[in-house]
């Protein structure tokens, strides 16, 4: 059930400051452990958006009952309701339907809950109607997991962040998990580069693409610190894992694992990251 009560204040707050200075973003991703608190901030912005109370938004007027109760013809929702990914059918059927001006008011939005459960064709279908959108509307992806948004569709987005940093969340969580320090995330810095390249470099070897080996020469040139090279690892790790969940992925996934802790062998040898890298290239070759 919506409820435009249990909202992030700080959050809600902040959107309210862009909305009355006309500074809306197209697209945003909204970040939070709960996602029911981080979806009723978006309900709640629709309706400040659209309220006709005094006192915005007051959640009783007509249009803000038209919203909560989900049918207001400019507010629109997608999610994969149970489902282990949401894919680019759900997503397609929005995107035409957004090409169209708003039926009743300025502005239209367009709510993605658990998107970190998009397939890579829903994700990718997105990225022009995050970009530019044809017609006016807000985009809000709703995640409890940002690591699991891929880095084009962040990237498009202004990230909102519900966790108030009590505690470590998102990429932080994760590579504390796998034993990086404090001062070795920080020297780390922005990933976002790094997860794409890997992602690739990934994805690559999935296919059998010997573009994989140009990959290689790329990341290992790259990754001059330590703490780098342990995060291409670490990293090509964490996206087999994941694929472990998807039956269709998961013949690969045991493999490539299997695989990188032969690599992780080798690099404790002294082997180079290169030499490592190649290594398991060739055998995805
Ligand atoms: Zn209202």
């Amino acid at each position: 059930m919506i409820d435009i009560k249990n909202i992030g204040t700080r959050q809600a707050e902040f959107l309210q400051r862009a909305y009355e200075q006309k500074k809306l973003a197209h697209s945003y991703l909204f970040v939070d452990s709960d996602e029911h608190r981080a979806l009723n901030t978006a309900y709640w912005l629709a309706c400040l958006f659209n309220c006709t109370g005094e006192t915005k938004p007051d959640g009783s007027c007509q249009n803000c009952r038209q919203i909560l109760s989900g049918n207001h013809p400019d507010v629109l929702l997608v999610e994969p309701q149970g489902k282990q990914t949401l894919g680019i059918d759900q997503v397609r059927p929005l995107k035409e339907e957004l090409a169209k001006s708003p039926v009743e008011s300025k502005r239209r939005f367009f709510f993605i809950n658990e998107a970190q459960k998009m397939t890579l064709a829903a994700a990718n279908g997105l990225l022009n109607l995050l970009e530019e959108p044809v017609a006016p509307v807000v985009t809000i992806l709703i995640t409890n997991n940002s690591d699991q948004i891929l880095p084009t569709v962040r990237s498009r987005t202004q990230i909102i962040n519900f966790d108030n940093g009590e505690k470590p969340s998102g990429k932080t969580a994760i590579l504390l998990e796998n034993g990086f320090t404090k001062s070795e995330i920080d020297e780390l810095g922005n990933l976002d580069k790094w997860d794409q390249e890997i992602k690739y470099f990934y994805q690559e070897m999935l296919e059998h693409n010997s573009l994989a080996l140009v990959s290689v020469h790329k990341l290992s040139e790259g990754a001059k610190l330590m703490s780098e090279q342990r995060y291409i690892l670490v990293r090509l790790k964490l996206l087999a894992e994941h694929d472990l969940t998807d039956t269709r992925k998961m013949l690969n996934a045991a493999q490539m694992l299997k695989d990188l802790i032969e690599v992780d062998k080798m690099r404790l040898s002294n082997v180079s990251l290169r030499n490592a890298l190649d290594y398991l290239a060739l055998r995805w070759k």
